[in-house]
């Protein structure tokens, strides 16, 4: 019986966090921490295809002592600069596991943050029309997206902390943190900024 069960519980967790497949683990490995991803290009058709699947989440146990979690990250981040982006997924680099970076406008002194796991916990009924949206797989278009103005969120960072917050900013001038968590956590369930486009009005300004 209780073997049973241990099966039953191994089983669960397997389904709850998945470990890198063969090709994620080539992807991967295919570079040092000074190489840079291939970013995956909506006018690629297979990429398209990539572009599309749901990721799954990773074990947020393993943070720490998993080298090819932390190679991955390194590797993001440096194709996330080389690119001059301001996020970027995991699935952008063919690696189908919920995991992101984004661009803290918010905090200066922290400008990147890794977002394992990520959930969206709560956000207002309300939405905006974001202007002037875009996306590294998504080359020469820039176009604007409907959005929540602030979301909660919980995520792991490559520490192994666990955050909970809630991020501010839609303004393209100023601070649209929260957009670049909404946009980068889309890619982790296959949507694009494309799927979200509006157009902008006059009563599309709300009140803080
Ligand atoms: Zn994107």
């Amino acid at each position: 019986m209780r073997t049973i069960t241990t099966i039953f519980i191994i089983i669960i967790s397997i389904q709850l966090s998945m470990a890198f497949t063969e090709r994620e683990l080539e992807i991967i490995r295919n570079g040092d921490t000074d190489t840079t991803f291939r970013v995956l290009l909506i006018t690629d058709a297979i990429d398209s295809f990539t572009l599309r699947m749901q990721s799954s989440d990773i074990n947020q146990d393993s943070i720490t002592n998993d080298e090819d979690l932390q190679l991955l990250i390194k590797r993001l981040i440096l194709t996330m600069n080389e690119a001059g982006g301001v996020g970027i997924a995991a699935p952008q680099v063919g690696v189908l596991k919920n995991i992101f970076l984004f661009v803290r406008f918010d905090n200066p002194e922290y400008p990147v943050q890794v977002a394992i796991n990520p959930r969206i916990v709560n956000h207002p009924n309300e939405t905006i029309c974001f202007e002037g949206d875009g996306c590294l797989s998504i080359p020469n278009i820039s176009t604007n997206s409907i959005r929540f103005p602030w979301v909660e969120v919980e995520y792991w960072d490559e520490n192994g902390n666990f955050h909970k917050e809630k991020l501010m900013g839609y303004s393209r001038e100023d601070d649209f943190t929260s957009i670049i968590f909404q946009h980068e956590f889309d890619h982790l369930n296959g949507i694009l900024f494309t799927d979200k486009i509006c157009t902008p009005s006059e009563d599309s300004e709300i009140e803080d």
